[in-house]
């Protein structure tokens, strides 16, 4: 008896050989060196900006070669799937432009699926059972107790983990042996036969982090679990095979995993793609460098930046920055040009880490939000403001073209276009005082060294005197004059040679303005603030201030 007689009795369901499936699944036609790349997680449903990182990147490596880039959903570990959890990757990809050529859609789309690593069990059966005929492959019946056992004096006697050497006792069996408790109904696993040595080194070709060498694979792991579904491992290397990936482009904790991929292909007669093992994005905590944590950061979600209202281009002009250091360059000698016309290159990325700074997203973002017209800012808003922000909607509802004038205000100062808006959630702060969503100004950030009675004097003066229907310049010009009586310098020179003559600037003034109208110290233009709420609401604000000073 030998290994061909036990894998026909273990691999019985198997209909086509390795021969038959290459042939239904042809090398691809492309042009010389377009990539073939690929985004596989596994549907989790939870998706790390890492994850969203590393797509953009793969997609990029595809786009600009004219190649191919496909999803591939890897559910063989079923224990971690959710319900939707393929639909929620998918929509994440593409609400930041990210999009595939092939993959597990409805319909499906591509020549090389299915994309859906369980609906490819006889596939991965098929390899497993040729490598069992030519001896590479054995049945191990070793139970969880058993592997449980070898751990424990592995770790007693401090020796390297794993099922090898003389812990790999199933290796030993005859295929007689083998055949005997099958029949006798035992469960059974199924292991590479590992030809590799410990003293020996495989050497990955990274493309990102150059030559990493890491001690060979000595451990006969498992390719197929008992439920004859395979691991990561067997389902990676065949499947990046058959379906013509020529860059494996993944997140590094997969580098320790290396040895076992360049065997297995080895084992499997494939060849070898290329890798590039990215490195994962880091926070600044504490003066030290850390990997963004799904359990400590909410910035690491990819859900995290939606809720927030962060537009798409500005995630993606952001991740593009920090995954090519000259990026920015380009970006400053390209400002109109799409993004895609940049040559984007593995060998430019980070190899300790791109480090992540939710302060320079907030200014590319600001950067974006300028750029963009108020008609799409107000197809934007609305739709996140349905999704993530109900008084805002029901703002809008109310009175589109109302919001529309809103925007306009915090857009612009004058024709100057203003900056400081990052995200829509920003907005919530400046839309209580323009829509009066709170009855009153809840509190007023007056400055502390601000004296309630000087307020006072001043706003009621100010109310007093000044004429509401009058255009930005005249409305300028009496602030100054009320002010002004009130012994507000309107030069700065003058004020600095001698700040004690004076009560403040023109500016003190007007901030005192500002927060009784607002709450507020920074909020867009006050002229516009004013003209907004309307003659009304802005005198019975200032009443108010004055009233709660007392
Ligand atoms: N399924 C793996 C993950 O969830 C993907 C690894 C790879 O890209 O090869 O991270």
């Amino acid at each position: 008896m030998d290994w061909k007689e036990v894998a026909a009795l273990i691999f019985s369901d198997v209909k086509e050989d390795v021969a038959e499936l290459e042939a239904r699944y042809p090398r691809r036609n492309l042009p010389e060196g377009a990539c073939v790349t690929r985004f596989a997680p596994s549907p989790t449903g939870y998706m790390h900006i890492g994850g969203l990182y590393a797509a953009l990147v793969s997609w990029r490596m595809a786009a600009q070669t004219d190649g191919v880039f496909y999803l591939r959903i890897e559910d063989t570990d079923a224990k971690r799937e959710i319900k939707d959890g393929i639909n929620q990757i998918v929509q994440a990809l593409h609400q930041y432009g990210i999009e595939f050529d092939e993959g597990p859609f409805d319909p499906e789309k591509g020549a090389y699926g299915p994309y859906i690593q369980s609906q490819r069990k006889e596939l991965y059966r098929a390899y497993v059972k040729r490598l069992m005929e030519e001896g590479g492959a054995y049945p191990c019946f070793c139970t969880e107790d058993d592997l449980a056992a070898i751990r424990k004096e592995q770790e007693d006697k401090k020796e390297d983990m794993g099922y090898y050497g003389s812990y790999a006792r199933c290796r030993e069996l005859s295929p007689e042996e083998a055949c005997e408790k099958i029949k006798n109904g035992e469960s059974f696993v199924v292991r590479l036969r590992s030809c590799g040595e410990k003293e020996k080194k495989a050497v990955c070709h990274d493309l990102i982090k150059g030559d990493i060498e890491l001690p060979e694979n000595i451990n006969d792991v498992v390719l197929l679990k008992s439920d004859g579904i395979p691991t990561y491992h067997a389902a990676h290397a065949i499947d990046d095979y058959l379906m013509g990936t020529t860059h494996v482009i993944r997140g590094d904790e997969w580098i320790s995993s290396y040895p076992i991929h360049e065997q297995l292909f080895a084992a499997f007669h494939l060849p070898l793609p290329k890798y590039a093992h990215i490195a994962p994005i880091m926070k600044s905590e504490n003066g030290s460098k850390r990997k963004l944590s799904k359990r400590k950061d909410p910035e690491a979600a990819v859900s995290y930046y939606s809720e927030q209202g962060y537009p798409k281009e500005a995630i993606i002009e952001y991740m593009l920055t920090i995954a090519n250091s000259d990026y920015e360059e380009w970006r400053r000698e390209h400002p109109e040009a799409d993004n895609s016309e940049f040559e984007f290159r593995l060998s430019r990325m980070s190899v300790s880490g791109a480090l992540f700074d939710i302060l320079k997203l907030n200014d590319i973002s600001k950067r974006v939000i300028a750029e963009k017209s108020e008609e799409q800012l107000f197809e934007e808003i609305r739709i996140w403001a349905d999704q993530y922000d109900a008084t805002l909607a029901s703002v809008i509802r109310a009175d589109e073209e109302k919001f529309k004038g809103s925007i306009r205000l915090w857009k612009y100062n004058g024709k100057k276009v203003r900056r400081d808006v990052a995200k829509w959630s920003d907005l919530s702060a400046m839309y209580p005082y323009l829509y009066d969503l709170e009855s009153e100004v809840a509190s007023y950030e007056f400055d502390e060294t601000t004296q309630a009675e000087d307020v006072k004097e001043l706003l009621l003066s100010y109310l007093e005197e000044y004429s509401f229907d009058v255009d930005a310049e005249k409305w300028f010009e009496d602030v100054k004059e009320i002010a002004g009586k009130k012994n507000y310098c309107a030069n700065k020179k003058e004020y600095k040679a001698n700040p004690e003559a004076y009560k403040g600037m023109i500016a003190d003034a007007c901030g005192m303005i500002r927060v009784a109208i607002t709450g507020k110290k920074n909020t867009p233009d006050l002229y516009s603030i004013m003209q907004f709420i309307g003659k009304e609401r802005f005198e019975q604000r200032v009443r108010t201030c004055v009233e709660k000073l007392n």
